[in-house]
């Protein structure tokens, strides 16, 4: 019989393909009505937000509003936090990423995750990208796909001759290239990143800047950034959230970067962005 991630990967695979050749645009991923809540408390309200293929979209906003709780949703990971409950779908490929039937260790590999700090296993360079292929039961060549790997997150001309030395001893920017070439590794189709930069000094910044721009040819890329200059650099699409009088993350404005930072019609998004508020 066909198992639950099976299932999962088998409509997301098939449904894609017919996506790809169709020319409407291309949604990856889409929040209808989301809410989240902490206990009691409703830390994100009523969210949609239809994000496009191979594109990068950054939410922005002030300390608070939601963004991490946000961007959490579109794996999963809220609910490795006790306590915290959501509503609403989150529809990969038409499917509702929460259905009982979806498997959230596959939407994890679909959808994978870079964090803020870089987070390297104790292990060599070579075994950080080969543990998590190996555990998803990668079968092809180990040496070919580790190369791939760190070749697309642009780090393989600075470790190829020191594969097996201890990750822990690259630098900053290094293990978060690292970190993006494991997440690249078991093939996701979208990499969602929380504040990926802000461990990072500003020349690591823009390298990992560089390679966003270069991973969005191939994958959705979805960016929380607290700094306003990175989402207008790096981003094709922004959203603008802010608290309500409930101190809930809401929604106030979503669109072309571009149109976000120079004609933004909202009159909060206007003072945040002009820097009166937040
Ligand atoms: P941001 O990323 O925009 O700073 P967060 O998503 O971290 O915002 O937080 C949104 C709201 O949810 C805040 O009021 C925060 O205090 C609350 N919150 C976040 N994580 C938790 C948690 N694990 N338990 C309880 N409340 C939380």
């Amino acid at each position: 019989m066909e198992s639950k991630s099976d299932a999962f990967v088998r409509i997301a695979t098939q449904t894609h393909t017919t996506s790809a050749s169709s020319s409407v645009v291309d949604y990856a991923i889409e929040m209808r009505n989301v809410n989240v809540y902490y206990g009691a408390f409703r830390a994100v309200k009523d969210v949609n937000l239809q994000i496009e293929a191979r594109k990068i979209t950054a939410i922005i906003g002030p300390s608070g509003c939601g963004k991490s709780t946000v961007i959490r949703c579109f794996n999963r990971m809220n609910e490795l936090i006790p306590g915290a409950r959501l509503t609403g779908e989150v529809l990969f490929h038409g499917k509702n990423i929460y259905d009982p039937d979806v498997d959230p260790v596959q939407v994890r590999r679909l959808i994978g995750m870079v964090f803020q700090k870089p987070n390297p296993f104790p292990k060599s360079i070579y075994e950080n990208i080969a543990w998590g292929a190996r555990i998803n039961g990668y079968r092809g060549n180990m040496d070919e796909l580790v190369e791939e790997s760190l070749r697309q997150a642009a780090l393989w001309d600075e470790v190829k001759d020191d594969l097996h030395k201890n990750a822990l001893a690259l630098s900053g920017g290094q293990q978060q290239r690292l970190c993006i070439a494991r997440t690249i590794a078991v093939k996701p189709e979208i990499i969602l990143m929380d504040e990926p930069c802000s461990a990072l000094d500003p020349i690591a910044t823009l390298k990992i800047e560089d390679l966003m721009r270069e991973l969005a040819r191939d994958y959705t890329i979805i960016i929380v950034t607290h700094n306003m200059q990175q989402a207008a650099r790096v981003s094709d699409y922004t959203a603008f959230f802010t608290v309500d009088e409930d101190r809930a993350g809401v929604m106030v404005e979503y669109g072309p970067t571009n149109q976000i930072f120079t004609r933004p019609r909202d009159r909060r998004t206007e003072d945040y962005i002009t820097g009166r508020f937040g």
